[in-house]
Order: structure tokens, then C-alpha cells, then sequence
């Protein structure tokens, strides 16, 4: 078996096991395979160890490698990196899912890129739960005035969370900010039901996934342990 598709292997057990122990359906946690700065012979090879969700954080990057897979309904490609809006068009042509949405400006100049596409397009809100130590993300307020803003974007579907917590060897120490976003959720759900379409949560990397998991992760963002280290 190829490097690839035997990490993708390990990380789906682990995965399911870190949803079984807390009772969770494994099929309920989605896992993003982050392939920024591999090349498109890379991203090949995990399509063909049956992986279909990959995530990549500049435009400019994945406007050389996503076209090269055609359109295949089989692959979902979401951005992960902070958006600029004057690159809100690009973005809403490449991608299914934004996980970067961060402001009303970005939020209203995708709405109208997605509705000149004329696409749907799925984004999460992304909070920054730590104060100064993250540069992108909203705060939880903005957050808030972000989903009441939302009925205004009709070629929008908010469907969750991200968050970026700040870096920690130790894992355990990620935990926290991933329970500040379930409770965010939580609240957010309870003042607007129904508000959030597919209540994911998007938070997790390599090395802390499973404690996202343990917190209510939906979609786990993993580049390292799936590709090896970026150059
Ligand atoms: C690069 C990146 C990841 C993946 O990080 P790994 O440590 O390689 O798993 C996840 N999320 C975001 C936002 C990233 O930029």
C-alpha cells in the first residue's frame, strides 16, 4: 500500500475510535484532507485511496490544481485560509465550501460571486476564540451579528463553525477553545433554531483531531498526517 492511502487508513480508525468512545457514529465526523503546497499527483493519489473532501488555503494555488480534476461531483474542495474579498469571485467559482467567512463585507461579496456563478454556496462562520493570539476570525459577537445578517445572503447556506485555536504541543491544551466553539454553537442554536444548516463544526488538525472530536468536531482538517510534512 502507498504511503497515502495507509496514512488515510490510520486516520479513519483513529477517527472512529475517537467518535465511538464518546458514542458517536463514526460516518459522523468528515474528514478534510489538507493538501496545500502538494501537487496535483498527490492529491490523485489520496482521490484514489477513496478520499473526496480536500482543503487548500490560497486562491492562487488552487487555481493551478483544482480544474486539473475536472468537474467530478465526487470531489468537494473547501477553503480553509483566510479570504480576501476582492478575491470573493475566485473563490466562489473554485470551491464548495468556504470555511473562512470572517466578516459582513467577505460574507455579502461571496453572495453576489455565487449568485453571478449561479451556485449555492456552503460556508462556515470562522471564530476566533482566543483574542489577539489568531490573526482571522470573527469574535463571538460578530459571530452572532454574522448569522442575523444571514437571510440577507440568499446564495448562502451557513452550515457551522471553524475555529483555528492557537498552536499547543501538548493537544490537550487545544481542548478548551474547541469546547468555547460547541458551546457557541449551542448558544447560537438555542437564540436562532434552525439558523445553523448542517451544524458542523470544523476544528481539529493533526495532531489535536481526536480531542476535537472528543468536543463535538463534525469535520476534522488534516494535512500533515495524511501527506507528511510541507516543504
Ligand atoms: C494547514 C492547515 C491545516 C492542516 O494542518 P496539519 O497540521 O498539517 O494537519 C488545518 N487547518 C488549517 C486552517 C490549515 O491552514
Amino acid at each position: 500500500m502507498n504511503p497515502i492511502a495507509h496514512n488515510l487508513q490510520s486516520i479513519r480508525e483513529e477517527i472512529g475510535k475517537a467518535a465511538e468512545e464518546c458514542g458517536r457514529a463514526p460516518g459522523d465526523v468528515l474528514l478534510l484532507a489538507v493538501s496545500k503546497t502538494f501537487p496535483p499527483e498527490t492529491i490523485a493519489e489520496a482521490v484514489r485511496a477513496g478520499q473526496t473532501r480536500f482543503g487548500e488555503n490560497r486562491i492562487q494555488e488552487a487555481e493551478g490544481k483544482i480544474p486539473l480534476f475536472g468537474p467530478d461531483p465526487k470531489l468537494e474542495w473547501h477553503l480553509i485560509g483566510h479570504l480576501q474579498s476582492n478575491k470573493a469571485r475566485r473563490a466562489a467559482e473554485l470551491f464548495d465550501v468556504i470555511h473562512s467567512v470572517d466578516s459582513l463585507k467577505l460574507a455579502s461579496r461571496l453572495d453576489q460571486a455565487a449568485g453571478e456563478a449561479g451556485r449555492t454556496l456552503s460556508v462556515l462562520l470562522q471564530a476566533d476564540l482566543a483574542g489577539e493570539e489568531t490573526k482571522f476570525g470573527a469574535t463571538a459577537e460578530e459571530v452572532r451579528a454574522l448569522l442575523e445578517a444571514a437571510a440577507g445572503w440568499p446564495n448562502l447556506r451557513v452550515d457551522g463553525l471553524m475555529t483555528i485555536p492557537p498552536f499547543f504541543d501538548d493537544p490537550a491544551r487545544s481542548r478548551p477553545y474547541f469546547e468555547r466553539l460547541r458551546r457557541l454553537r449551542e448558544e447560537l442554536e438555542s437564540e436562532r433554531p434552525g439558523c445553523l444548516g448542517r451544524r458542523h463544526l470544523s476544528m481539529g488538525m493533526s495532531h489535536d483531531f481526536a480531542e476535537a472530536i472528543r468536543e463535538g468536531a463534525t469535520i476534522v482538517r488534516v494535512g500533515t498526517a495524511i501527506f507528511g510534512t510541507r516543504a
